[in-house]
């Protein structure tokens, strides 16, 4: 399996040197045969190349299976948009938030839903321009083929879930363009009557992701700003924003990454929480050897991961994030010895 490795700005190459170390453990356990290589992207980019994602680095994005990213600073507009919408076209941006055992303290307990955020157009296009010296614009696309494919993402995962759907929108103000996506996803929805669909307008959904009880969502479908919104929102509501991994899936590439970002205010204290980019490298390699080449060792390293993080977690072993005193390091210690 050929890697990508994108160790980004602040904490980035902290919570990736240990995704790494845990990586290189899950693979001489289980065999893997894994191939990595490092693409400097992000702000340091920028200081050197003057490029925040340098298109030398490009065709060693292109031939990789997978992409493992750590959080970049201030270019991450640039970087991590060019990836996502860039020749990729990783449509679906998947962002989980769950409960973690090991007391680790959470807003809400009993959390397990998916949000399943549409990763391609709406105001990410980045089509914004200055029409006079005092006013600016965005453009917001939404089209029906990006409508539709999210939808079957989204569709897909809830049958194999607890079958609820919940598209977020913000229909009774964007009449046209939330109007469109909210009218696709129902359409295709059509498509599977075992799967329950209501809607929820995005104010009201974060609200209710805090006050409603938790089992009310399962996957929640939505568009690119209003996901980036609300999945900050779950992951905290779940604990600390160190926790939570994401993915960014294409037909045939994917890119993994931490939802949390560069963390400036804690880079170089070796104390950034790893798990969001330990659980985003095990996610990768569950990916890789279940929808890309069926390889069951793979899965088996990607869930031997998991498992090692949650015992970790749950054996109150924790960094300070979660009131614990692990450092970085001592935290990627344990879970290497879990594995
Ligand atoms: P972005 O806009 O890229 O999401 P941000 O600065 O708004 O970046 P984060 O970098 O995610 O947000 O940081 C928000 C807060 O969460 C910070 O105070 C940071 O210390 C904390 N934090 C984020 N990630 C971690 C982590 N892995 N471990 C510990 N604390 C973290």
């Amino acid at each position: 399996m050929r890697i990508a490795v994108i160790e980004g700005d602040g904490i980035g190459p902290e919570v990736t040197k240990s995704a790494i170390e845990v990586l290189k453990m899950a693979a001489s356990k289980y065999g893997l045969n894994i191939d990595i290589a490092y693409v400097e992207a992000g702000d340091n980019a920028v200081r050197k190349y003057g490029e925040a994602l340098p298109s030398r680095y490009w065709p060693i994005i292109e031939g990789a299976d997978a992409i493992l990213k750590g959080p970049v600073g201030e270019s991450a507009g640039d970087v991590v948009v060019k990836l996502r919408r860039g020749g990729l076209d990783l449509y679906a941006n998947i962002r989980p938030a769950r409960n973690y055992p090991g007391g680790v303290k959470a807003v809400r307990d009993g959390v397990d839903l998916v949000i399943v955020r549409e990763n391609t157009e709406d105001v990410y296009v980045r089509a914004e321009y200055m029409i006079n010296d005092d006013t600016a614009v965005a453009l917001r696309v939404i089209t029906r083929r990006a409508s539709e494919r999210i939808a079957r993402v989204a569709l897909n995962m809830a049958r194999a879930r607890r079958r609820r759907v919940t598209i977020v929108h913000k229909a009774n103000v964007l009449t046209v363009s939330d109007g469109l996506f909210r009218s696709v996803v129902r359409n295709v929805a059509r498509e599977y009557p075992e799967v329950l669909i209501n809607e929820m307008y995005i104010d009201a959904a974060v609200m209710d992701l805090v006050r409603r009880p938790p089992q009310d969502f399962d996957v929640i479908v939505t568009t690119n700003l209003y996901g980036d919104i609300l999945s900050d929102l779950a992951a905290y509501v779940t604990g600390s924003i160190g926790l939570a991994p994401s993915a960014n899936v294409g037909d045939n590439k994917a890119l993994f990454e931490p939802i949390h970002g560069a963390a400036f205010d804690i880079a170089g204290k070796g104390i950034a929480n790893p798990t969001a980019m330990i659980l985003s490298a095990a996610w990768m390699l569950r990916w890789y050897g279940g929808e890309r080449t069926g390889n069951n060792n793979y899965v088996a390293a990607g869930g031997a991961v998991e498992d090692a993080v949650i015992n970790t977690l749950s054996q109150g072993i924790h960094t300070p994030d979660l009131g614990g005193n692990y450092t970085t390091e001592s935290f990627t210690t344990e879970v290497i010895k879990r594995i």
